[in-house]
C-alpha cells in the first residue's frame, strides 16, 4: 500500500513537473484567406477551420449548421471586419460560442467601397501584416505557453510578406507607366491600386452580375478607346466571341482570371495568399508589359 502510494505520489510529482501535451488551439477563420493566415502563424499548434471554404464567396455566405457547431467548439473566431462577414453576428449568438473575436483588420486605415468601408483590405500585403501581428497577438494571448512558437512562425511569414510587397512593387515599377491601368469588373482591388499604382476602372454601366447587352458591348468599347486601356479584366464575360470583340476592336489585351476575395483549392492557381498576389500580379504584367 504504501509502495502504491510512493507510485501515485511520484506520478503525480511527474504530472506536474511535465506540461501536459497541449491540445492544439481551435481556431475559426470566416473564409479561405484568414484561414492561411492563421494556419502560418499558428503552425502545429492550432487547428484551423475555414467556414467560407476556397472559391466561395464570403460576401454572400448562408451558414450551416455545422458552421454553428465549429463556432462552438472553437476557442477563437478570427474575422476580416469591415462589414465582410454581414452573416457572422447571428451565427455566433445562435451557437452559444463563447469564442473571442479577433479582427484581423484591427488597425488597417480603411478606403471607402461606395458609402461603405472597402472590406478588401487584404489586396495589400503591407495590410496584411497587420493582420499577422493581430493573429499573432491574439493566438499568444489564447494559448501563452506556445508564444514563443506562433513569434516564431509570425518573424518568419512577416519576412516572406516583405519578400512578396517587394517583388509587387518591382513588378509594377517595370510596367510602362502610361499601361498601368484596366478595366475590370472586380471592385475588390481599391486597397492593391492604392498601394501599388494600378488602376482599376470599372466598365460603366455594366453589371457585375449579368452578361452586357451588345449596346453594353458598344459602351465598353469605346470607354477603352476613349481612356487607353490596354488590358480588360472581365470575367463575367463568359462568352469567348464577346471579349475577342472587345480585343479586336480596341487593340486590348484580354487578361486571364483575378483572384480577389477567396483562394482556390489546393491543385488550383492561388492555393495560398502568396500564391494568390504571385498569380495576380503575373496576370497583370502580362497583360500590361510591353
Ligand atoms: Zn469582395
Amino acid at each position: 500500500m504504501r509502495r502504491l502510494s510512493l507510485f501515485l505520489a511520484c506520478v503525480a510529482l511527474l504530472a506536474s513537473a511535465l506540461p501536459a501535451r497541449a491540445e492544439p488551439l481551435k481556431v475559426v477563420a470566416t473564409f479561405s484567406i484568414l484561414g492561411d493566415l492563421v494556419r502560418n502563424v499558428g503552425g502545429k499548434a492550432v487547428e484551423v477551420t475555414t467556414l467560407v471554404g476556397p472559391d466561395s464567396d464570403a460576401h454572400v455566405y448562408s451558414p450551416t449548421p455545422a458552421d454553428a457547431k465549429k463556432i462552438a467548439d472553437a476557442k477563437l473566431i478570427v474575422v476580416n471586419g469591415l462589414g465582410f462577414e454581414g452573416w457572422l453576428p447571428r451565427l455566433v449568438q445562435s451557437s452559444g460560442s463563447r469564442a473571442t473575436i479577433v479582427t484581423a483588420s484591427n488597425g488597417i486605415t480603411p478606403l471607402r467601397l461606395g458609402t461603405d468601408a472597402d472590406p478588401h483590405a487584404w489586396q495589400s500585403v503591407n495590410n496584411v501584416k497587420i493582420y499577422v501581428a493581430n493573429i499573432s497577438a491574439a493566438l499568444a494571448s489564447a494559448d501563452p505557453a506556445a508564444a514563443d512558437q506562433f513569434m516564431a512562425n509570425t518573424q518568419a511569414y512577416l519576412a516572406k510578406l516583405d519578400a512578396l510587397d517587394r517583388e509587387v512593387r518591382d513588378a509594377v515599377a517595370k510596367l510602362p507607366p502610361n499601361r498601368r491601368k484596366v478595366i475590370s469588373t472586380h471592385n475588390a482591388f481599391g486597397y492593391f491600386a492604392a498601394a501599388y499604382g494600378i488602376e482599376f476602372v470599372a466598365p460603366l454601366g455594366v453589371s457585375t452580375e449579368s452578361e452586357p447587352s451588345a449596346r453594353d458591348l458598344a459602351k465598353i468599347i469605346t470607354q477603352i478607346r476613349q481612356a487607353k486601356i490596354p488590358a480588360v479584366f472581365l470575367e463575367n464575360i463568359t462568352d469567348p466571341r464577346l471579349m475577342q470583340r472587345i480585343s479586336a476592336e480596341t487593340g486590348a489585351r484580354v487578361g486571364g482570371t483575378l483572384y480577389s476575395d477567396g483562394l482556390t483549392g489546393e491543385k488550383g492557381d492561388a492555393p495560398t495568399y502568396i500564391d494568390m498576389v504571385r498569380h495576380n500580379i503575373k496576370a497583370l504584367t502580362r497583360a500590361l508589359g510591353d
